[in-house]
């Protein structure tokens, strides 16, 4: 048998099914792949060996249930979801040592499906970023590049999942950080529709913005996992009560009845030559393919950059005002005085990019600059979701880029936060107006992940991970990297 580490999510699911492995064999496995890899790639903040050794055990001890589609699948999920027992950091010092006392809902149904989470992966603090270089505990490597970054913020769990660690992950995407660490790692990514996918005991970032939503090596694993995570939550009145469609049995489209529809305003962004290279050979092949491509307007996608860093850094502000230093984790010692207690447990507990985001969202909701600044950007907020749905009227799914350039070296933006927000152009727009979108592989240019993605409408999951599925057809997935072999 091949290595189970080779297996993607189903397959490895239906191997377990049929008995041809243990869930201890497949926990043993992905355990293994984190000692491989790990110290070159510090994809997880935590690795619950134990507690997954422990879980396999009891699991086998019951044997193989049918009813559950992920009975002794190995994940990891990005270290803002709160699992019992295990310490959620988010990235942060702030966090060090907390333990939450309640569990993340998809890790509950993750879970309830029978599987088993063996790590907790590296993001950047509270997911602000798009590098996984702004965590507390170091950052995460590219596995086809160790000199680069794996894009971010849930950088760890794309790279669990391309370096075989595990076959699927969690990450959360507020404004691009499951889309953008697909592509720059080389992995499928869904963001799925606000209100899709429950938040609740997830750490929040922007709350109007943030959607947990899975990692994989195909688009049938992808849609395999929404299909567990996906439906109404008691515990998170943002999650929609709207059925839960079918993401099992995918109707793909037929390519000559399609119409995509290409955002003027993304395609002409400056891209980097070997993006550019592998767009513009996608582009050939999808009309070889006879799949109809056609320019379509948002006009106001030049503003989303400037919205959503004033509505995410606002509602980033007031979420964050939790971490005080009395109620929550980290405490500055020997300081009498209250206010420098709290000033100095957030200094010295939050990282420089936390803090300029705290600042910027305490400025912008501030009195004499509201109407200026936060209520302007809800504006465009709303202009754009009708520029959305125009756009949506003249094709079935709209595709875009998905990053300006590849994998960049470490640290080539750490001290230019304006340009690292500028680069987030491509995937924020679809946070503004809360669609789903899948980013998927396109190639590899210059030995680096190139990978493109769709936006349906919202609540379109079902079609978007079909029309998906077709367009994996044409751009097969690209294997694993040679640190994973
Ligand atoms: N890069 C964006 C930010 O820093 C998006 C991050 C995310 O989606 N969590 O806010």
């Amino acid at each position: 048998m091949t290595n189970l580490h080779e297996l993607g999510l189903k397959q490895l699911a239906q191997a377990l099914k049929r008995g041809e492995c243990c869930a201890l064999d497949s926990v043993s496995s992905a355990l293994q792949r984190i000692r491989q890899t790990e110290p070159r790639l510090k994809a997880c903040v935590s690795v619950l060996e134990d507690k997954a050794v422990n879980e396999a055990l009891r699991l086998d001890q019951q044997g193989p249930d049918p009813q559950k589609p992920l009975w002794g699948v190995p994940l990891a999920v990005k270290d803002v979801f709160d699992l019992r027992g295990a310490p959620t950091t988010a990235g942060s010092k702030i966090l060090e040592n907390y333990y939450p006392v309640f569990e993340a809902t998809v890790v509950t149904r993750l879970k309830q499906a029978g599987a088993i989470i063996v790590s907790k992966t590296n993001c950047d603090e509270f997911a602000m970023g798009s590098s996984t270089e702004f965590s507390a505990y170091g950052s995460t490597k590219n596995p086809w590049d160790e000199t680069r970054v794996p894009g971010g913020s849930s950088g760890g769990s794309a790279v669990a999942v391309v370096s075989g660690q595990v076959p699927g992950s969690l990450g959360t995407d507020t404004g691009g950080s499951i889309r953008q660490p697909a592509a720059l790692c080389g992995c499928v990514g869904l963001k799925p529709s606000y209100g899709r996918v429950s938040r609740y005991g997830i750490v929040a970032y922007a709350s109007s913005f943030d959607q947990a939503g899975p990692f994989a090596r195909s688009v049938e694993d992808v849609a395999l996992l929404l299909s567990v995570i996906a439906g109404a939550d008691g515990q998170d009145s943002t999650c929609a009560a709207k059925p839960v469609d079918d993401y099992l049995n995918l109707k793909l489209p037929n390519p000559s009845q399609l119409t995509l529809g290409l955002p003027e305003e993304l395609w002409s962004g400056k891209f980097e030559a070997p993006v550019k290279e592998a767009l513009d050979q996608a582009k050939k092949e999808l009309e070889a393919q006879k799949i109809t491509l056609k320019p379509v307007a948002l006009p106001n996608l030049k503003y989303s950059v400037a919205a959503y860093y004033i509505l995410a850094a606002a509602e980033a502000s007031t979420n964050l005002a939790r971490y005080d230093g009395i109620r929550y984790g980290y405490r500055t010692q020997g300081e009498p005085d209250l206010v420098a207690l709290y000033r100095r447990s957030r200094t010295q507990g939050l990282g420089r990019e936390v803090r300029r985001r705290i600042m910027l969202g305490t400025f912008v909701l501030s009195s004499g600059y509201y109407e200026a600044y936060y209520a302007k950007a809800a504006k465009v907020r709303r202009l754009l979701f009708q520029d959305y749905q125009k756009a949506l009227t003249q094709c079935d799914y709209l595709l875009a880029p998905v990053s300006l350039l590849q994998a960049w070296p470490l640290g080539s933006f750490i001290n230019d936060p304006l340009t690292a927000y500028q680069l987030d152009i491509m995937t924020l727009p679809l946070n503004l107006v809360g669609g789903p979108g899948l980013t998927l592989p396109v190639g590899l240019s210059k030995g680096l992940p190139v990978g493109i993605q769709l936006w349906a409408p919202a609540f379109g999951e079902a079609g978007l991970l079909a029309a998906g599925a077709l367009l994996e057809k044409i751009f097969p997935p690209l294997g694993f990297p040679p640190i994973a072999k």
